[in-house]
């Protein structure tokens, strides 16, 4: 995959608007503000292609972009408590959509703050995708703030609170070292050769 030949599709307020899936595809998940804009734009080594914000919140879309034959699904992120009650459902709607389409949907990148245990939502999300069988990894970002120590403690503690958590695959990243980046472009590399 040349990450560089990256081009921006576009954003979708409602889910019946979404494009047919028509590629293989790949999704990032998690709550407002965990760094997935960060994720991305590291990724790609884009600055702009997903909007890094300092006010999380932002309007509920998703957003595609695709690169050498795979689509790329940035979902809106969840768990700001400021939103509306009418933007949450909107948000429900959208993502609820989303993962109900027949999508050739090969894995889900679900981002945790490696810093703190899953939130409820967090929690909810991970239930959400192993009870669809749904193919995911975690990614565990900002492990540029953690001390060796708290790395330790993190990922030991993780696994008593992450469901399943010895069958799946976590990935500690950072958007300010790099750590991870190969280890997340070598899970999309085994998808191009599928
Ligand atoms: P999003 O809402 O999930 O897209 O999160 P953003 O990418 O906008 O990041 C939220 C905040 O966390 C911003 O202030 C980022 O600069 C910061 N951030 C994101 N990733 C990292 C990381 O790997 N390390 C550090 N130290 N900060 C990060």
């Amino acid at each position: 995959m040349n990450y560089h030949n990256v081009q921006f599709e576009a954003s979708y307020g409602t889910s019946s608007q979404l494009p047919p899936s028509d590629l293989p595809e790949i999704a990032f998940a998690g709550r407002s503000n965990v760094g997935k804009s960060s994720m991305i734009n590291k990724l790609f080594n884009r600055k702009g292609l997903a909007r890094v914000s300092a006010v999380p919140g932002k309007t509920a879309t998703i957003n595609f972009f695709h690169a050498d034959g795979i689509r790329f699904a940035d979902l809106p992120g969840y768990g700001y408590a400021k939103v509306s009650k009418g933007e949450k459902r909107r948000w429900a709607e959208l993502i609820e959509g989303y993962f109900a389409q027949d999508r050739d949907l090969r894995v889900v990148f679900q981002l945790i703050d490696m810093r703190h245990p899953p939130t409820a939502d967090d929690l909810t999300m991970i239930d959400f995708l192993i009870d669809r069988e749904l193919p995911f990894v975690a990614v565990l970002t900002k492990a540029d703030k953690l001390s060796k120590k708290q790395r330790e403690e993190r990922l030991a503690a993780l696994e008593r609170e992450l469901p399943c958590a010895d069958q799946i695959i976590k990935i500690p990243f950072s958007a300010e070292t790099g750590e991870g980046v190969d280890a997340v472009k070598a899970i999309v590399a085994e998808i191009e050769r599928d």
